[in-house]
């Protein structure tokens, strides 16, 4: 029987993003009296949302579920102005874990706001970043999560749109929908940079490569990632069979018998201590030889919040 082998895509799993909110939330749990609680979820991945639970920390749905003069987290997905307003009104203890590229799209809508545009916030309206940035400035911005949507939006000024997007989304499918708004407006105004991120675009970049060299890919994360989707996406666009990987149980039902090259990759907030446990575990289903596949190397790191350095310094 041929040797069946892995190929692991490097970058895979943690960004700068969430390694800074796990690590702030980390140092709040040890400086901090108890009770900690975190407005939504800290990342979209279920077992660091465990494992935090585990450790004491409330996660809330509503900032108004917080009592009073508690210490609270912002996740890495960022909240809307009104979020901050209410957590000032109640003097709550604010940490604020939001990713500094989530940052930049708040910035970034702002400005086209004060510049009398109307913004296009490409991306999910389901998810927490989307609602947050919209929240800048609910009548100025509308949210187009499909490529229909984009031809059909009505804008009060056609000389006066602006554009952006989530940063997980889809590379590919962002620039036609990008395509299509400049179609329509041709004075459309974007960042000089895709708002998409470094860690999403590394890790569907790499993605795409083992997808086209293995029989199958595994994605693992959870299934409310919208980075871990779209990985699934890339791979699938490939013509390459791609499943997407929440708990270890999920392995039971795909048919890995017949693959000879699998390929695995991991979404951004997806921890390392789970892909070690499915790498394991192919191991043990015969795909002895792992081989890395490196795209490139990331070396972007965020420091902790000065507040939570001295805090650090403390104890
Ligand atoms: S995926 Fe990108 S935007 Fe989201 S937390 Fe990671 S680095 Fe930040």
């Amino acid at each position: 029987m041929p040797a069946k082998r892995m190929i692991l895509a490097s970058p895979r799993g943690f960004c700068a993003g969430v390694r800074h909110a796990v690590e702030m939330m980390d140092t709040v749990l040890r400086c901090c009296p108890p009770p900690i609680y975190c407005l939504r979820e800290l990342v979209h991945n279920r077992q660091v949302v465990k494992g935090l639970e585990q450790r004491g920390v409330r996660f809330v749905a509503d900032i108004h579920d917080v009592p009073g003069g508690a210490c609270v987290m912002f996740s890495a997905h960022g909240v809307s102005p009104d979020i901050r307003q209410i957590a000032r009104q109640r003097r709550l203890r604010v940490f604020d874990a939001t990713c500094p590229f989530v940052t930049r799209l708040h910035t970034a809508v702002r400005s086209y706001v004060r510049q009398g545009c109307h913004v296009l916030l490409i991306g999910n309206r389901q998810h927490d970043e989307v609602s947050g940035v919209q929240g800048e400035a609910p009548d100025q911005v509308t949210v187009i999560g499909k490529l229909e949507e984009a031809a059909a939006v009505p804008v009060p000024d056609p000389k006066r749109v602006a554009a952006v997007t989530q940063t997980t989304l889809n590379l590919s499918d962002t620039q036609h929908v990008l395509d299509v708004l400049r179609q329509r407006f041709p004075e459309l105004r974007t960042t000089p940079r895709s708002d998409i991120c470094f860690a999403t675009h590394h890790r569907q970049q790499s993605a795409r490569e083992i997808a086209r060299l293995a029989d199958m890919v595994l994605v693992l994360g959870s299934s409310n990632s919208s980075n871990t989707n779209r990985l699934v996406e890339v791979c699938r666009k490939e013509g390459t069979p791609a499943e997407l990987i929440a708990r270890q149980s999920d392995i039971e039902r795909i048919d890995i018998g017949s693959i000879l090259t699998m390929g695995l990759t991991a979404g951004a907030s997806t921890p390392d201590p789970f892909v070690g446990k499915i790498i394991a575990r192919l191991q043990k289903e015969g795909f002895k030889e792992v081989v890395e596949h490196v795209t490139v190397e990331e070396n972007v790191h965020f420091p902790l919040p000065r507040s939570l350095r001295l805090l650090q310094e403390k104890k």
